[in-house]
């Protein structure tokens, strides 16, 4: 049985993520532990304020959580969507995925499925971005959003400026290779701040933020959801390796679909992706980015640049 050299890959805010999950990849643990601890280390991060319990507010000012996870070697997959109330929603989605015959649960049935596995809920932390939000409306004269119809300012949200002069969001994505071959991957995030309650982003929608397969590799994205849903980001990158192309070319193809969207300007999306032998890369439809690799070999995780489409 060959041994592979482990490794995991993960969007830039997943330093300690990837600490963590290297001392279970060394010792010889999978990459679906090692991908569910590190997105946990995350979401229990009081100053990450884009995933887990500290995360970023829809329009109401309530942190709804979506994330999913992978396992490459089966292609079983968990997801929740729109999760109030519990921070770890990554091992939700875990149990999502090994003790349902479902993929996808949402709302209050993600909840109910919560507290029947035994999870504490956690208190929303208050923090910056609420506090700018709450602000807004109390100077807008608003004073209470329930029972208002929300569309104008949920359309705002998604506009270069919008009622916080900016759009907020953020995900966190970890795809790992194990000692025994094995790809694992898992996204995590509270989507994007001031969305409308009940918006579900990509990172649970798995083909569009998430995919993983142990015969051609695993992609994860983070940036404006929506753009990875309408093209299938993750999957199709992992189906383009799988049709011959190699993973740069993979990742180009990738951005092309994306391209053709013509986002908004402000929107934008990021990809990571790890082949079955190690090999990694980041692509962008911005300039500028980068992500996190660590290889079982290096002393602690290194940022590579995440590459542009060319459009010659
Ligand atoms: N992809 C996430 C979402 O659309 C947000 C982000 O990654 O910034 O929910």
């Amino acid at each position: 049985m060959p041994q592979f050299t482990p490794i995991i890959i993960a969007s830039e805010n997943g330093r300690q993520g990837c600490e963590a999950a290297m001392r279970i990849l060394r010792n010889g643990g999978s990459a679906l532990d090692a991908v569910e601890i590190a997105c946990r280390v995350v979401e229990d991060d009081p100053h990450e304020h884009s995933v887990g319990y500290s995360g970023l507010p829809n329009v109401l000012g309530d942190v709804e959580l979506d994330a999913s996870i992978m396992d490459g070697r089966t292609l079983r997959t968990g997801a929740v969507a729109g999760v109030l109330h519990y921070g770890n929603v990554i091992s939700l989605a875990r149990r999502v995925m090994e003790e349902l015959p479902h993929v996808l649960l949402v709302g209050r049935g993600a909840e109910r499925f919560a507290a029947e596995m035994g999870m504490q809920p956690s208190e929303q932390r208050s923090f910056e971005a609420l506090r700018r939000w709450r602000e807004r409306f109390d100077d807008a004269g608003i004073a209470e959003l329930n029972g208002i119809p929300l569309r104008e300012l949920a359309k705002q949200m998604t506009r270069p400026v919008n009622l916080v002069d900016r759009v907020d969001h953020g995900t966190v994505n970890f795809i790992a290779l194990d000692r025994h071959g094995n790809l694992a991957s898992a996204v995590s995030t509270s989507g994007l701040a001031w969305k409308y309650p009940g918006r579900v982003g990509d990172s649970p929608i798995v083909g569009a933020g998430n995919y993983c397969d142990n015969r051609y590799g695993a992609a994860a994205c983070t940036g404006m959801g929506e753009l990875a849903i309408r093209v299938s980001t993750a999957r199709s990158l992992v189906l383009y390796m799988k049709i011959g192309m190699s993973l740069q070319e993979a990742g180009m193809e990738a951005l092309l679909d994306l391209d053709y969207l013509q986002a908004q300007p402000g929107q934008y999306m990021n990809i990571v992706a790890l082949t079955p032998d190690g090999d990694h890369a980041g692509f962008t439809s911005v300039p500028g980015k980068q992500y996190l690799y660590f290889e079982a070999n290096m002393d602690e995780p290194a940022l590579a640049e995440r590459k542009v489409m060319s459009k010659e």
